[in-house]
């Protein structure tokens, strides 16, 4: 199928995307990497009058570390993600969700600010934001404001941005010592979306774990933190983790929420391991 038709409008900056957004009053939406938007135009889920390309805005782009803390820049690329040395070592827990995202073609053009913006709730990128407890820039007409990733999402595909607000980088702690990532997820190919993923962060000593965040994807509308696992885990054993795990995945064409919630065990104790030096 092809989109209806759109006109198409080059930002200069992110004032200026802004603007244009503001002046199509709600008609306009901003074309990152195109990777999801161009899917949706295609099918015709979505027939907007006007596409803002946010691509070549200065500024936009790129990660730093400073100060122990990663910020990454909305247009940033997956591809660049996945390579960087900086990545590996400051934020280990998207380093190992990278690979799981589509395909190499698709993660060299998507972006990390479309993927958090588009909010799919299978997506890799919101879950480990939550999980690393990031912050996410947002700048639109009444000036710039930074919202916390578990305020960010609200429902499917529903985020807090409004219609003429720009995401333009998100930024979290720096994966230090002491601290341990986990991330592992089930998808029926590699590369497709996770019928149950887990992103994980905890302080650990030893075998023991503190501070734990257990963020589930594909198993609701958003991201979902399940607190009473993470003090199970960080107090008692996995077993008990995986008893008090507090999920009630709905069925969805992947798998039924029974079959999601087995799942979800399977990841916790794996994921488990990962946190505990066992894998
Ligand atoms: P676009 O498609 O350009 O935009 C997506 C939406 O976000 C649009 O509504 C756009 O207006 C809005 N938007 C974009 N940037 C901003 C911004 N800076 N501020 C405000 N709004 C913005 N993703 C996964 O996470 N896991 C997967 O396993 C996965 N598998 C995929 C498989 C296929 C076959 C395809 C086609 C895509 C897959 N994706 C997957 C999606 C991919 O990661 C996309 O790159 C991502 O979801 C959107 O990023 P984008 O830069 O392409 O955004």
């Amino acid at each position: 199928m092809k989109p209806a038709a759109f006109a198409y409008a080059k930002a200069r900056s992110v004032d200026d995307a802004i603007r244009l957004l503001g002046d199509h009053k709600g008609e306009a939406k901003l074309l990152a990497g195109g990777q999801s938007l161009i899917a949706t135009l295609n099918m015709r889920l979505s027939h907007p009058s006007l596409l803002v390309d946010i691509n070549g805005v200065a500024g936009l782009d790129g990660i730093s570390v400073e100060n122990g803390t990663v910020e990454i820049g909305a247009m940033t690329r997956h591809v660049t993600l996945e390579r960087s040395s900086d990545i590996a070592k400051h934020a280990p827990l998207i380093a190992r969700a990278m690979p799981h995202i589509a395909h190499p073609a698709i993660r060299n053009r998507g972006t990390i600010g479309g993927s958090v913006a588009y909010a799919d709730p299978a997506a890799e990128l919101p879950a480990c934001l939550v999980a690393l407890d990031a912050e996410v820039d947002i700048a639109g007409k009444g000036g710039k404001r930074t919202v916390k990733a578990g305020d960010f999402f609200k429902g499917l595909f529903e985020t807090a941005l409004g219609m003429h607000d720009v995401l333009t980088a998100v930024r979290f702690p720096a994966t230090g010592a002491g601290t341990r990532v986990g991330f592992a997820e089930l998808a029926r190919r590699h590369g497709d979306y996770a019928m149950v993923g887990l992103a994980a962060v905890a302080k650990g000593s030893g075998k023991s774990l503190s501070d734990v965040r257990l963020v589930y994807f594909g198993v609701g509308a958003m991201p979902v933190r399940v607190r009473k696992a993470e003090a199970a885990l960080a107090g008692r054993s996995v077993d008990d983790a995986i008893k008090a795990l507090d999920l009630d995945p709905q069925s969805d064409i992947q798998a039924t929420g029974d079959v999601k919630k087995h799942l979800a065990g399977v990841l916790l104790r794996r994921v488990a391991a990962q946190l505990m030096g066992d894998a």
